[in-house]
């Protein structure tokens, strides 16, 4: 099978692919579209597409990057190019498999013991169980690693935990939430899988959003909740564990800022060819067309920057800085993009009904989440200069 190749993959760059990494991007991009229709008043009403779950595990895109889920073995590139994929159709089902796949099953596969990983990777996997990734606070985003307030207390053979999460993706159906506290007694970060049915533990959607609404963000609080010592993560045992298990899905995001600039700019183009204004279609307009190809330049400078990125990773060879640079860059070049795209359509950008105004909106997220375009420039600048500058 070959792909057909997106109207804004300019290089077809995705038809290096094997055969077999196509076929499922294939089967991935058939499921995506025969949900497509279903999608904007989900987006309306801000409820989340329930089919989604058994769907795409049915299509075998959940935990692919671990021996317990994936359908063969793989590259970070490919797993990119699955999380463009996603986000090219929507970037709040990107999201969700970001949260699932990326975030709870990779904290559960590089930070968990053996019988953890042969317990929940199969169930998470297949869509049986859902997971979240609780780390941010009320009190604490981006300076997580310092300002961290949730606590562990060790009692015996259980960890009583207290505190506060705020924005937990997946967290109002979740079975589990990966969170993340500080023992009390070494003041290290450590990570605990925590049953949602568990007394105590509470989870509250967050309302009025205006960017991925389909998202079910939550606010947790944690009263007393007491779990087992086999529910601890033993390889999180500070938070430099917790920032590889974000590390590693940092790059996916940066893919899924070029999926969506890319859902954009396609639905611009189709846009601009069928509107007639001045006799003329908009895609005739000499300034129509500067618009045009100043997204296609931002999403190909981007593609390349991420593939290099997830390259990096694959090569066992990646930093911190490069994921940082791919994601600053990518999220800050698709706010312009899904901008251009929605002025492209004029009144009509700004109504679900065309195809650009979700991305639009959702693009704002996507910027926010996994580090901020700040801090991942302040990471860079690190890198660049030897010098610290976040505090
Ligand atoms: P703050 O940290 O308060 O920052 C506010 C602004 O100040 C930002 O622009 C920031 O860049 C800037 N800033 C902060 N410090 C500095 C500095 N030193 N120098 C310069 N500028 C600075 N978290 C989870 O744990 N799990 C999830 O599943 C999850 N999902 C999310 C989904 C969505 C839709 C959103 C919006 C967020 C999600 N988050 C999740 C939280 C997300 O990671 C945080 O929003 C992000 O880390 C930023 O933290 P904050 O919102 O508290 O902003």
């Amino acid at each position: 099978m070959t792909l057909e190749t997106h109207l804004g993959d300019f290089f077809a760059l995705e038809s290096a692919l094997s055969t077999q990494e196509q076929e499922l991007i294939g089967r991935l991009r058939a499921y995506l579209e025969s949900v497509r229709p279903s999608l904007d008043a989900l987006w309306e009403t801000a409820d989340f597409p329930t089919g989604i779950v058994s769907g795409l595990s049915e299509v075998g895109i959940i935990g692919l990057t671990w021996p317990e889920t994936a359908p063969f073995e793989n590259s970070a590139e490919f797993r990119g190019w699955v999380s463009l994929e996603l986000a090219r159709v929507d970037a709040s089902v990107a999201t969700y498999v970001g949260v699932q796949a990326g975030l709870a099953m990779g904290a559960i596969g590089m930070c968990g013991s053996p019988e953890q990983r042969a317990h929940w990777l199969p169930l998470l996997g297949r869509g049986e169980k859902i997971g979240a990734f609780g780390l941010t606070e009320p009190l604490s985003g981006s300076d997580a690693a310092l300002g961290l307030q949730t606590t562990a207390q060790r009692r015996g053979d259980e960890w009583v935990i207290n505190g506060a999460k705020r924005w937990i993706g997946n967290a109002t159906f979740s079975d589990i939430c990966i969170v993340w506290a500080r023992d009390v007694d070494d003041n290290k970060v450590k990570g605990f899988i925590v049953p949602t049915d568990t007394p105590g533990y509470q989870a509250t959607k967050i309302e009025r959003k205006i960017s991925l609404r389909m998202v079910q963000n939550a606010d947790i609080t944690l009263t007393d909740v007491v779990v087992p010592e086999d529910l601890r993560l033993p390889g999180a045992t500070s938070f430099a564990d917790t920032a590889a298990v974000l590390r590693a899905t940092r790059a996916e995001v940066a893919w899924a800022a070029v999926g969506a600039s890319m859902g954009a700019y396609e639905a611009a183009l189709t846009y601009a060819k069928n509107r007639i204004q001045f006799g003329k279609p908009l895609a005739a307009h000499q300034m129509v067309q500067d618009l045009l190809v100043k997204c296609m330049g931002n999403i190909t400078a981007s593609l390349t920057l991420v593939r290099e990125a997830s390259r990096k990773q694959d090569a066992g060879d990646e930093r911190d800085e490069h994921a940082a640079l791919a994601k600053a860059f990518a999220t800050t070049k698709a706010r312009e993009t899904v901008a251009m795209a929605r002025e492209i359509l004029g009144g009509n950008g700004i109504v679900l009904d065309y195809g650009v105004a979700r991305f639009f909106a959702d693009v704002e997220a996507l910027y926010s989440y996994e580090g901020t375009r700040e801090i991942n420039t302040l990471l860079v600048g690190r890198a660049l200069t030897g010098q610290s500058a976040f505090v």
